[in-house]
């Protein structure tokens, strides 16, 4: 990460559960990744670098649930405390991090961010590669990415089901597509942080992001919550509405909540 750029980033960034979280509107992220991308784009043209210089930032968009296995698993907590970007995601972080005493301006949903990023690319003419969900849906949320963002180039798409074996190939695929903006819809078993973090050697893009479920939902395989309970922060209610198996991965929000909120600095695990 240059420097200059990311001063502007590393001073507002705050913590919850020992864990990072940058205090940025969405604006100030869309700029500081859109300056970063053109940055990378110009050392690539200038000749002093190729474009696969690894300047890859990740965006990590933090819920309730990632924050608590984070504090829980190591290999998420470096994955998490070692993103470029750790925005507040879930209503839980965002309030925690309140009353915590952050500067947290605004909570940014991993979809609306997902979605300005797309119009970016449009606009700038940035590479996109969807990656993740079942089969044909990252191809469907393509479809419909394009119709809404005619000029956006999607320069390739697959499915989050693949095998370890063929995991070198795919990575392979990805970075020889000059990749700009890489999104990842995986889900447990493979959660997308640690795999970013785990393959990030080996992904030239210029960003990478977990956007859980949003291509299912661009897809229109999956409906959002309506405005006002995107509003109210009750997105998660309307999830586990549709899906009540939902209930027992947000059964863990009490304890983060509670442990967030009594965290010491001190606390702090070193993994
Ligand atoms: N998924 C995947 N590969 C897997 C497991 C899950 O691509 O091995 C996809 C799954 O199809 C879904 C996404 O990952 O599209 C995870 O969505 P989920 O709703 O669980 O994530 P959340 O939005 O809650 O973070």
């Amino acid at each position: 990460m240059s420097p200059p750029l990311y001063d502007y980033q590393l001073k507002r960034r705050g913590s919850i559960l020992g864990l990072p979280l940058d205090g940025l509107n969405i604006h100030e992220i869309i700029d500081i990744l859109d300056m970063s991308l053109q940055k990378r784009r110009a050392v690539a043209l200038s000749g002093d670098g190729a474009i696969s210089e690894n300047e890859l930032s990740h965006i990590v968009t933090l819920n309730p649930e990632i924050a608590w296995a984070a504090y829980n698993d190591p290999l998420l907590f470096r994955a998490v405390c070692s993103a470029e970007l750790v925005i507040p995601d879930g209503i839980g972080v965002y309030l925690a991090a309140k009353l915590r005493g952050e500067q947290i301006p605004q909570r940014v949903t991993g979809f609306d961010l997902m979605q300005r990023l797309l119009e970016l690319a449009a606009i700038k003419g940035y590479r996109v590669f969807l990656l993740g969900a079942s089969p044909g849906v990252a191809e469907e949320a393509a479809t419909a990415a394009l119709q809404r963002l005619p000029s956006l180039q999607i320069v390739g798409t697959a499915d989050g089901y693949f095998r370890e074996i063929d995991e070198p190939d795919l990575l392979e695929r990805i970075a020889s597509l000059d990749v700009d903006m890489l999104f990842c819809a995986l889900g447990a078993p493979r959660p997308a942080e640690p795999w970013i973090y785990r393959n990030r050697e080996n992904l030239p893009v210029g960003l990478a992001m977990g956007v859980g479920g949003s291509f299912n939902v661009m897809a229109g395989r999956i409906r959002r919550a309506p405005r006002w309970m995107q509003r109210a922060g009750l997105e998660w209610l309307f999830r586990v509405i549709l899906e009540p198996r939902r209930l027992l991965r947000i059964a863990v929000f009490p304890r983060f909540v509670l442990t967030a909120l009594t965290y010491k600095e001190n606390d702090q695990t070193e993994y």
